[in-house]
């Protein structure tokens, strides 16, 4: 119990903790402790973003996908997943509704589409950035080259989202047939190598993962800095191998956040659709232990459907581009609004 608190208080005051003593906190945080660092990690948020939340338009460009990972839906096994490609115009009719509804960051992301080359996506990121300038390109695509990250980066994205998923080099082979942790590693690097602002992050409670896995997370993500930090629950989807594991919960992800804020006060946190999925309240859960970012949908509404990473996704109402208005009523009933700056990292 006293250990706890202690460890809890080292982590306030100096922003990160030896293993052991993270495993420990992952292991037997009770509520008190708890509350503690989700009051500590909102209060090191509202210091230095003040109440503002940013927003990013999501767009799910497309759910093709090369690889097999066995807990997603758009994995290239399900035979049952309907597959779609946007078209650039209608990614740009995407941007145009969003820019519209006044947010300031486009995120593309879409499974590891083959046929995704880079020169008509440099196409779009560059007609992009020329009609909006004033707006930010972040991608997840997954794993590409780093001649074509570097090109995309020259086109006008600035921003890359490429959860590590796992530091467990063989917890990460097991759940990504024929892709390596090591290669993964090595696109962030390259990443941050180029200049993106980079987004690392992991789901709570996937198969396999356990205390140790989630400390050794912490560590790596310790160890990168990146800009920005997306975690959520597992969710299952029923037409993978993972279907039948329950979801990650909802206490280990609000702990998580909160120590992810305390261990980078300045980085760029969502509140992610799995976490509003899971619980009616977590994206207001979410925010009060230190997240400050939503990205709600700006797909179009009919391949939002087909975009199933995991079932019963949360992609209207709040979660929603055309329910900024209502998302942000949400947030003045935690104190919080919506800020529509950009909202670059700024360290
Ligand atoms: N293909 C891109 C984008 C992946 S989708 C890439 O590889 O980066 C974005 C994130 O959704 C993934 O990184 C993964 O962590 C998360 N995700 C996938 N399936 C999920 C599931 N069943 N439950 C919760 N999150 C999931």
């Amino acid at each position: 119990m006293r250990a706890r608190s202690e460890a809890a208080e080292r982590l306030e005051n100096e922003g990160t903790l030896p293993r052991e003593e993270l495993v420990q906190l992952l292991t037997e945080c009770d509520d008190p402790t708890l509350e503690r660092l989700r009051g500590a990690a909102r209060r090191t948020t509202l210091g230095r973003f003040g109440d503002g939340i940013y927003v990013r338009g999501l767009i799910e460009i497309g759910n093709v996908c090369r690889n097999d990972c066995l807990y997603c839906g758009i994995r290239r096994s399900n035979r049952e997943a309907e597959r779609y490609r946007l078209t650039s115009d209608e990614i740009l009719g995407c941007c145009e509704r969003g820019y519209a509804l006044g947010l300031r960051t486009f995120v593309l992301q879409g499974g590891e589409d083959p046929s995704l080359g880079d020169g008509p996506l440099a196409e779009l990121i560059a007609e992009i950035r020329r009609r909006w300038p004033d707006c930010a390109v972040t991608l997840s695509l997954g794993e590409r080259s780093e001649a074509s990250y570097e090109r995309l980066f020259r086109a006008g994205a600035t921003r890359y989202l490429l959860r590590h998923e796992t530091a467990d080099p063989e917890l990460y082979a097991a759940l990504h047939p024929g892709m390596s942790h090591a290669r993964r590693l090595e696109c962030l690097a390259a990443l941050q190598r180029i200049g993106y602002q980079t987004g690392m992050g992991m789901m709570v409670g996937v198969p396999g993962q356990n205390a140790g896995t989630l400390a050794d997370d912490l560590l790596l993500m310790e160890r990168f800095r990146p800009e920005m930090i997306g975690i959520g629950p597992f969710l299952p989807q029923r037409q993978t191998p993972l279907g039948d594991a329950p979801a990650g919960s909802l206490r280990l992800t609000l702990l998580l956040l909160a120590i992810l804020r305390l261990m980078h006060p300045a980085a760029l946190i969502p509140a992610t659709t799995a976490l509003a999925t899971l619980a009616p309240e977590g994206r207001n859960l979410g925010i009060l232990s230190g997240a400050n970012v939503v990205m709600p949908n700006l797909s179009p509404p009919a391949e939002r459907k087909k975009y199933v990473l995991y079932d019963h996704k949360a992609a209207f109402g709040c979660e929603a581009a055309e329910g900024l208005a209502a998302l942000d009523r949400e947030l003045h009933a935690i104190g919080r609004r919506i800020d529509y700056g950009r909202g670059d990292y700024r360290g």
